[in-house]
């Protein structure tokens, strides 16, 4: 079969999976989106006709935390926005929400035009969020020219000197301004002085090598950071959103602060529900090396419930792709870039770890993986959701088979997975990014450069 971009596509007989419930119907697509959902539903005579039965229907997977061609200034990954999203379409995300970096000597408006020219190879839609790297006392209000260009989110960081950081009087200004304005700030919680003194006291005892990178960044230092974050942002009356929660700890945090009435969001990443430090007693701890890293065996379960009982807003799986190569290069975690290749395996794991396992219900998994997310960064009904007038972005997800995770198999560039190895249920069968099939039963049937910028609201 070529690749096949229908006007009007009849999807038969497949378990709709809504945030509300599931239903066993049809689902009519009429170019780029959902036109009805149904029990015997009529098609044209040149409808497309799917048969969908035994398979799950699933609104397209929206990843709203992804580091696509990603340039940190000290390391890059090498794919781009094609190989990037061709991947994500391979796993069945259909929308990346990335960031635009601000680089030195740019504009807010600079950063937000040269990445949206970067991603034009995109083959899914996209959406950004911005890295705010310098933005000194007198000129916040350029934040509102954010809201104009679609990009109402911004990334501030509490470590990672010189380029990212901030210290807490520039994060109670921006979020202030941010506040004041109507912008969203998504903030990276570790503390500095903590992951630096610990950091200094490994190399000082000669442990630089993979294996003590768990250790160079302590629960303690995240957990400390949320909770500093959320009480600066509480007197920013600032909505924030926590990305990466890799502790029961840090989500608690922002329970206790939603329970008090503070507007607050948080994500977790696979990474942290499916890995923990005994990786890093492994052969293999390069696989490893990220921010925060992997925590202590008894914390993925933990993070788990808080995520069963819906604390946690949405999964999202930092994706970067840096190589085998960049990760081996030296066995030594303070020049080891970090960050674990995820997009492709986002849906799979969490179907696998989640649904399968008896944590989630679908229900709850197309919460965590679309809905939620196209709500929260201001996509929604048009992105996330199984209804007549949404994007016709969907993916028929097969339950039945199951098979080991190999990095062989997939699209990435990384040349590994932290994932290898592992036991999945179910495969991403049939991708559609607005009426169009974009992946089919192993094989990618995109076009480069198809893919839109989407302005959030
Ligand atoms: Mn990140």
């Amino acid at each position: 079969m070529k690749p096949y971009s229908s006007q009007t596509v009849l999807i038969q007989g497949g378990t709709l999976v809504t945030p509300e419930g599931t239903l066993e119907a049809d689902l009519l697509v009429q170019g780029e989106r959902i036109k009805a959902l149904g029990r015997g539903l009529p098609g044209a005579p040149d409808t497309l006709v799917i048969d969908a039965r035994g398979l799950l229907v699933l609104p397209g997977v929206i990843d709203s935390h992804t580091h696509i061609a990603l340039d940190t200034g000290i390391y890059r990954t090498p794919d781009d926005w094609f190989q990037g999203t061709r991947a994500a379409a391979c796993g069945g995300v259909t929308t990346v929400v990335d960031f635009a970096t601000q680089f030195p000597g740019q504009s807010l408006r600079q950063a937000v035009e040269a990445r949206r020219t970067e991603a034009r190879d995109a083959v899914i839609d996209y959406a950004f969020h911005v890295m705010v790297t310098d933005l000194p006392p007198g000129r916040e209000e350029e934040l509102s020219t954010l809201r104009e260009l679609g990009t109402p989110s911004i990334k501030l960081y509490t470590t990672y000197r010189p380029h990212y950081y901030v210290d807490d009087a520039t994060l109670l200004r921006l979020m202030g301004a941010a506040a004041r304005l109507g912008i969203r700030p998504l903030v990276h919680c570790e503390n500095d002085a903590l992951v630096t003194a610990q950091t200094e006291a490994l190399v000082a005892a000669g442990k630089t090598a993979w294996r003590y990178h768990g250790q160079s960044r302590p629960a303690l230092a995240e957990e400390e950071a949320v909770r500093r974050v959320l009480f600066l942002a509480a007197a920013a009356r600032c909505p924030v959103h926590i990305v990466h929660c890799s502790t029961a700890g840090s989500v608690e945090a922002v329970v206790r602060a939603r329970s008090e009435g503070q507007p607050v969001t948080c994500e977790t990443c696979p990474q942290y529900l499916l890995l923990d430090a005994a990786q890093y007693e492994g052969a293999e701890p390069w696989r490893y090396i990220l921010q925060p890293p992997l925590r202590a065996p008894g914390e993925p379960e933990r993070l788990w419930e808080w995520v069963s009982r819906g604390a946690v807003d949405f999964i999202a799986t930092d994706h970067c792709d840096y190589t085998r190569d960049q990760k081996t290069a030296v066995d030594d975690f303070t020049r080891t870039p970090g960050g674990l290749p995820g997009l492709e395996t986002l849906l799979p794991l969490m179907y696998t770890g989640g649904v399968a396992a008896g944590r989630l219900t679908l229900s709850q998994l197309v919460s965590l993986l679309s809905a939620n997310p196209a709500r929260i960064w201001g996509l929604w009904p048009r992105k996330g959701a199984l209804l007549p007038g949404a994007d016709a972005d969907l993916v028929l997800y097969d339950p039945q088979p199951s098979g080991i995770l190999r990095a062989m198999d997939l699209h990435h560039l990384a040349g590994y997975s932290p994932y290898e190895g592992m036991q999945v249920q179910g495969r991403v069968h049939l991708v559609f990014s607005r009426g169009e099939i974009i992946y089919r039963e192993g094989e990618f049937v995109g076009r480069r450069g198809r893919g839109r910028f989407l302005p959030r609201t």
